[in-house]
């Protein structure tokens, strides 16, 4: 019934690139599919040069358009409008997510409100981007205005497809910038809905444009001479491509590249809370999420009874297609199940222990891509305890002390977040500080919202998204000084 239902929503879609207010069909070059059932759900096509060239000439008409003439609390008030039309259009989005992403429905309908949250937080900021004034004494006037920083091009991964481009836009569209989105090629369809909802919230045509397609159209998109601030959230070797071709017409860039961040739990935690905020961080969204607990670091002394209660919870997740809301979906694509296939084999060959999951797991009816709780206890220098795996695996590694947690946990390439559980607030605000990481939290893993910064140090990349600080990168500082008798 639920698949009906959803079936229907997903034919209320027209697939086709969104320019300039105009759908534009093109020749169905790419297969969308549903990750559980492995069938066929519709074809979409690949944008190419061509289209984006178009895309972000139309951008740059309606940048120095009609949108440049809509006055800050306007774009705050068609914020708001989105906002609201994507809270109401919650079951169909949230429906076509799951069909395409495979998420659970109830973690799909969480992005669905996350996504609006992002519209509602920067409406409140579209009319409050206020410069300063520079003092220089006599005869002299300096002030600066924050102008946006013009035509941006938002990449867009598919782990959550509509949150992640929400992320980037609404403070875009609050800046007063115009925007070219590519959607990733496998979950495209959220955005099409959305680009839909601004048009019919009276966003101007042109400020808003979707390009469909896979790498090239990406590449084709980050290469383009006239966008001039990329942002993009994916992986470590797309993201430096994209910075190579961004450099080429010197862009600026937001990257978001994932990570592989520590949890840490000292012996004097409340154990129970800390299972719950492992659990919650590895296996949501089948860990394919950038920000998921990956590396669990515990100390020796309290290591056995917290893995119990990792274990005895994880053991209880329940797997299924999204929409019949499991805990656990599948993993997005086949490409993903190949990925952690291959990491888990090189566990194996690193001589890693396994306490739980491991293999492929057989779902009713289901030959999809699933991938059961994993827990592994990891050696040192193993890979699975170094690089991203990107799905429901978690590394253990135990440390005899505090000190060693956190040279442990700054030990990695990445440096996007990471967590401890503690009762000792003097080693939790030491460890926040000692931790090369954009967002640590303490006592309660990935709490917060979309008021809270994160972004990447290390090659989990540069720039920061969310909060006040995620408009910096949509905004150009202008200074003018003015020179008077006095
Ligand atoms: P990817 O980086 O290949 O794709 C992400 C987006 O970038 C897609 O829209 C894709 O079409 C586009 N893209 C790919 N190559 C490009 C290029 N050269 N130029 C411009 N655009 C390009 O990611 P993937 O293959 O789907 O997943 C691989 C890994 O990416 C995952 O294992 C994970 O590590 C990481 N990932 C991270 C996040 C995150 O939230 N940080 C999200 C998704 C994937």
């Amino acid at each position: 019934m639920k698949l009906h239902t959803s079936l229907d929503h997903l034919g209320s879609v027209i697939v086709g690139h969104r320019i300039g207010g105009q759908t534009v069909p093109g020749e169905e070059r790419l297969e969308l599919a549903d990750p559980a059932r492995v069938a066929r759900l519709t074809g979409s096509p690949d944008g190419g040069q061509d289209w984006i060239d178009e895309a972000v000439a139309v951008a740059r008409a309606a940048l120095n358009g009609q949108w440049r003439a809509t006055k800050p609390v306007e774009r705050g008030r068609l914020l708001t409008a989105i906002s609201r039309a994507i809270a109401a259009n919650e079951d169909r989005i949230a429906a076509i997510e799951t069909l395409c992403m495979g998420k659970p429905l109830k973690q799909a309908r969480g992005d669905v409100r996350t996504a609006a949250r992002f519209f509602e937080y920067y409406a409140g900021v579209a009319d409050k981007i206020e410069g300063e004034t520079i003092p220089l004494g006599q005869g002299m006037l300096a002030w600066t205005e924050l102008e946006p920083v013009g035509v941006n091009a938002q990449i867009v991964p598919w782990n959550a497809p509509l949150a992640m481009l929400a992320r980037g836009l609404a403070p875009a569209l609050a800046a007063g910038c115009t925007v070219v989105a590519k959607p990733a090629e496998t979950t495209p369809l959220s955005a099409l809905i959305l680009s839909d909802i601004c048009t019919a919230a009276g966003l101007p045509d042109g400020v808003l444009n979707i390009v469909l397609g896979g790498r090239d159209t990406g590449a084709a998109l980050s290469g383009n001479a006239d966008v001039d601030h990329v942002t993009f959230t994916g992986s470590v070797a797309a993201g430096k491509k994209v910075m190579a071709s961004a450099s080429q017409h010197l862009a600026s860039v937001t990257l978001e590249l994932g990570g592989k961040s520590p949890l840490v739990v000292l012996r004097d935690a409340d154990l129970d809370r800390a299972a719950d905020g492992v659990v919650r961080g590895i296996f949501w969204n089948a860990g394919q999420i950038c920000a998921a607990s990956a590396r669990l670091i515990v100390e020796a002394p309290v290591a056995e009874p917290l893995l119990d209660k990792v274990v005895e919870r994880a053991k209880r997740l329940t797997l299924g297609h999204g929409l019949d809301d499991p805990d656990l979906g599948p993993l997005a694509s086949k490409a993903q199940f190949h990925r952690v296939g291959d990491a888990l084999v090189q566990a194996e060959r690193d001589g890693d222990t396994v306490l739980l999951g491991g293999k492929p797991a057989e779902v009713t009816d289901l030959p999809g891509y699933f991938y059961p709780p994993t827990i592994l206890r990891t050696r040192p220098d193993s890979q699975a305890s170094r690089r991203e795996i990107f799905g429901p695996v978690l590394a253990v590694s135990e440390v005899p002390d505090a000190a060693a947690a956190t040279e442990l946990a700054n030990d990695c390439d990445y440096g996007l977040v990471g967590g401890i559980y503690t009762r000792d607030m003097d080693r939790a605000l030491a460890f926040a500080r000692a931790l090369n990481v954009s967002q640590v939290f303490v006592n309660g893993y990935l709490a917060g919202g979309v008021e809270t910064p994160v972004g990447g140090r290390k090659d989990s990349g540069f720039g920061r998204e969310k909060g006040l600080r995620g408009l910096q990168a949509y905004l150009s500082t202008k200074c003018t000084t003015v020179t008077f008798s006095e």
